[in-house]
């Protein structure tokens, strides 16, 4: 897994992004989704979501497969997620 970017949210809060491969994805998939669907994008918000030590406001981080087509559409899905925002 290779660090993508680290970006903030309109608000200034911050998120990581992670880019994974195939393999990577899928056991990540395994282990946390706990299925066994290809996931193109996964996020985790922070447990404690809070002002680190540094000052800074994290959201969590958002790991996508380093091919995917969409990438920057499935990097703000999983944004979406990491805000609480899930689908209608
Ligand atoms: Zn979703």
């Amino acid at each position: 897994m290779v660090k993508y970017k680290t970006d903030v949210v309109e608000d200034g809060r911050e998120y990581d992004v992670w880019l994974a491969g195939k393999e990577e994805m899928g056991s990540l998939g395994k282990k946390w989704m706990k299925d066994e669907v290809f996931h193109e994008v996964i996020s985790w918000p922070l447990e404690e979501k809070g002002l680190g030590p540094d000052g800074v406001w994290r959201l969590g981080d958002v790991v996508v497969y380093k091919d995917a087509k969409n990438r920057d559409f499935l990097i703000e899905h999983g944004v979406r997620h990491l805000l609480g925002q899930h689908h209608e």
